[in-house]
């Protein structure tokens, strides 16, 4: 049985070894901690082909610079002197075009309804209970100016395929009784679904052990045998793991691990910050986006509600910044003016940083210098709405055989 090493353990790592272990791989996944927290965890559980827009778009950088004034915006570059930061930053202003934002809509659609196809199959043929639920996302708007922004925006998920629609605030009120929105309207995304992410991973987890995959916690990869553009064996401290073929899906991390290789992918962390409240008394029937605001709200598994946001572009050991939370609350109150949530104790926050690739799109793919590479990272804000989608491809792509969809657009070696 060929070996198939795959280090990291987040969404990505364990969605590929799914689907190795399925086409008959002997899978060994190695992670540096033990798979219980990462930013795979405490996510807002979106599963979203309506988010076909990448974080690079026009306006995003003048809008940034503002947001970066304040201390409880949505977005926040800590300014350091880092190349790696400077040259990931120059890549972001020259993806952040109109003609990249269109060429990246269709390959992100298509990943998306891929992923969420095979979230719906585990849910239900492989029997995993993660709180998969199809019910549609909303996206609500408090300004003309986004408004105007939603109706461009429904223009294209209709051309897309997409099932959208735009609501006037008493249609929205009517999906929503009893939350005393205040909000101008929103567009919901009937597309969409939610699931409870924590759940995803603990199913995913015993899934994997059930059926004979290796999980290797608290080992940290530190180096490669490398023999003739081939990759021999894994280190991790005095470990050694023999390898036929390596996945490198070690989330933000990646781009340190690919150093190891002499690889370059230009990727840095986007911490955001959540906090879940269990039988809280803000009751909700749908996800939830506060577009102005950038906040996400899932209502999930039943009895639970999670607050998330904020895009802090920070060295990976800074300590967390509460101000960052209290923001996402006081978003929240503006939109729905019930709701006084306490910024909680630091330890009850959780927070977790996003892969952000410079253009917004992952890095999925084989790489030119290692013949048994495969790459799998770089997924920013939509690990999880592409997670299952991502773990099929990069199966494919290691059995070398047609791709479930064109992994041209997410190529290692674009420019
Ligand atoms: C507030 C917030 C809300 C979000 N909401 C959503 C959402 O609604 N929908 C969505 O699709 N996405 C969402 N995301 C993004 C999503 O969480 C990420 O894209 C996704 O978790 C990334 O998964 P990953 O497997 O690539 O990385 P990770 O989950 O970070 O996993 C990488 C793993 O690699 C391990 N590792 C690192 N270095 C090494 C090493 N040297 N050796 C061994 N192991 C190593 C790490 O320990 C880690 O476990 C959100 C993110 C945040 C922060």
């Amino acid at each position: 049985m060929e070996k198939v090493i795959i280090i990291g353990g987040g969404i990505i790592g364990l969605s590929s070894a799914f689907y190795l272990q399925e086409a008959g791989y002997a899978v060994t996944v190695i992670d540096s901690t033990d798979m219980q927290q990462g930013c795979s965890y405490g996510n807002a559980g979106y599963v979203c082909p309506s988010h076909f827009v990448p974080l690079a778009t026009p306006g995003i950088v003048k809008q940034g610079l503002k947001w970066m004034l304040n201390a409880k915006s949505p977005f926040y570059v800590q300014p350091r002197l880092n190349g790696d930061l400077i040259s990931w930053g120059l890549k972001f202003m020259k993806s952040a075009t109109r003609e990249h934002v269109e060429r990246s809509a269709v390959p992100l659609r298509d990943i998306a309804l891929l992923s969420k196809q095979l979230y719906e199959t585990w849910s239900r043929q492989h029997g995993m209970d993660f709180s998969y639920e199809p019910k549609g996302m909303l996206e609500l708007f408090k300004t003309d100016g986004s408004l105007h922004h939603a109706e461009e925006t429904l223009t294209e998920a209709r051309r897309l395929g997409l099932d959208a629609r735009l609501l006037n605030r008493e249609e929205l009120q009517a999906m929503e009784p009893g939350a005393g929105i205040d909000a101008l309207g929103a567009l919901f995304f009937a597309c969409d679904a939610q699931l409870y992410p924590n759940k995803l991973m603990s199913s995913l987890l015993t899934w994997l052990q059930q059926h004979g995959v290796q999980l290797e916690v608290n080992q940290e990869v530190t180096g490669f045998v490398t023999e003739g553009g081939r990759i021999r064996g894994v280190k991790a401290g005095v470990r050694h793991y023999p390898a036929d073929h390596v996945v490198l899906a070690a989330g933000v991390w990646s781009s340190g691990v690919a150093k190891q290789l002499g690889l370059r992918i230009p990727m840095v962390g986007g911490r955001g910050y959540s906090v879940t409240f269990e039988n809280a008394p803000y009751k909700l029937h749908h996800s939830i986006i506060l577009s102005e605001a950038r906040v996400a709200i899932s209502p999930m598994d039943g009895n639970k509600i999670r607050f998330g946001g904020t895009m802090e572009i920070t060295a990976l050991n800074a300590p967390p910044r509460m101000q960052r939370v209290q923001g996402i609350l006081e978003s929240v109150k503006r939109y729905f003016p019930a709701y006084d949530i306490p910024v909680p104790a630091a330890d009850k926050v959780w927070y977790g940083y996003r892969p952000c690739s410079a253009d917004g799109l992952p890095y999925i793919g084989n790489t030119q210098q290692y013949t048994n590479l495969t790459l799998a990272t770089g997924h920013s804000m939509l690990g999880i709405s592409l997670g299952a989608g991502t773990g099929k491809l990069v199966s494919e792509l290691v059995q070398g055989v047609p791709p479930s969809m064109d992994v041209t657009p997410f190529s290692v070696g674009r420019g």
